[in-house]
């Protein structure tokens, strides 16, 4: 079998800058992307208008398009597979995808990104693909003319909702306290907007349907007053958790759930072992923060195997 020198997993910003930074200092990474959603996050996003280099805007996909064309032309093999499990003691790190195939790797890099969260209530799951979604941009579309809601108060509701004003006829926000988080510049854009109508001070309960999404079950938080809000659509955009489940028992956490790493560096508690992007990040969670670690994290690596190879000689 033949031994990587390292195996980059996921493969959104951080991964794919990993990949980049590995596959120039002559690493030939392997970079192990989704089965069903490579690319991370940014899939997911239309207009990126805060990346470095891109005056005018970058199309989220386009831009990983571009990460990935860019870490292949240095000679990164990317594999289209799910990683299922990860045996990381020893100094051979065992990388087995969901087919059975075992691939070892001298190093790790982790870079699996984050989850959305579910608001957790009755109906959300049923419904989930009927009427129920975490992305505007891959739902959006079916919602021509319809009413939707939007739940959250960061800068993915109001995107989602923002975004959502193209097919729908309104766009509810329910938000569960009175201000929003989000950035200003899109606070101004949304309470701009005539088909946004912002819902304060108020949770979700149930989402009501049986075939498809018919309407939300309300609770106002303040005065506790229960209402029926009648919509086609709902978009959950409530944050997301960091996607940890392959090296729970494994590898150290923080008290946020993320992967615990050394000071400024990637290094996790097993030595070999690296993490970057949101999955080590409770706090910036942008792509270019992201990039940044992965740049970080390649670094840390070159340095790891030219110390074991210092070491052998
Ligand atoms: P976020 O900033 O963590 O915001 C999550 C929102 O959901 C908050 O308003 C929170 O309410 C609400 N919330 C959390 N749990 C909830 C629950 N169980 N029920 C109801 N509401 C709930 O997450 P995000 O908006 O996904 O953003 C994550 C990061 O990505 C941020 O750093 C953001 O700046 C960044 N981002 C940037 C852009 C951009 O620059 N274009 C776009 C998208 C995301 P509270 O406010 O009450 O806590």
């Amino acid at each position: 079998m033949t031994k990587h020198n390292v195996a980059i997993i996921g493969s959104g910003p951080a991964g794919l800058t990993a990949a980049i930074y590995t596959a120039r200092a002559g690493l030939k990474p392997v970079l192990f992307a989704s089965s069903v959603s490579p690319g991370g996050d940014l899939m997911n996003t239309t207009e990126v208008e805060n990346f470095p280099g891109f005056p005018n805007g970058v199309q989220g996909p386009e831009l990983m398009a571009q990460m990935q064309e860019q870490a292949e032309k240095f000679g990164t093999q990317v594999r289209y597979e799910d990683v299922d499990k990860l045996a990381l003691d020893g100094e051979t790190k065992v990388i087995t995808t969901a087919d059975g195939t075992a691939h070892e790797a001298a190093t790790v890099i982790f870079a699996t990104g984050s989850a959305y969260r579910k608001l957790g209530v009755p109906g959300e799951d049923k419904l989930s693909g009927h009427g129920v979604s975490w992305c505007a941009t891959c739902d959006g579309f079916f919602f021509r003319d319809k009413v939707v809601a939007v739940v959250g108060g960061g800068d993915s509701a109001i995107e989602e909702a923002t975004f959502l004003t193209r097919f729908a006829s309104k766009v509810y926000l329910i938000h569960r306290r009175n201000e929003l988080r989000a950035s200003k510049t899109m606070q101004d854009r949304a309470f701009n907007d005539p088909k946004i109508e912002f819902v304060w001070n108020t949770e979700v309960v149930e989402a009501i349907g049986s075939e498809e999404l018919k309407a939300l079950n309300l609770r106002n938080l303040e005065s506790g007053e229960t209402s029926t809000l009648e919509v086609n659509g709902l978009f959950v955009a409530i944050g997301s958790d960091p996607r940890t489940h392959l090296i729970h028992n494994q590898l150290e956490l923080t008290a946020e759930g993320t992967i615990a790493v050394q000071g400024r560096t990637s290094k996790t508690s097993i030595a070999g072992v690296f993490a970057a992007g949101d999955v080590i990040d409770p706090s910036y969670r942008q792509a270019i923060t992201a990039a940044g670690s992965g740049c970080v994290a390649a670094i840390d690596v070159e340095h790891y195997l030219a110390n074991l190879t210092d070491k052998a000689a």
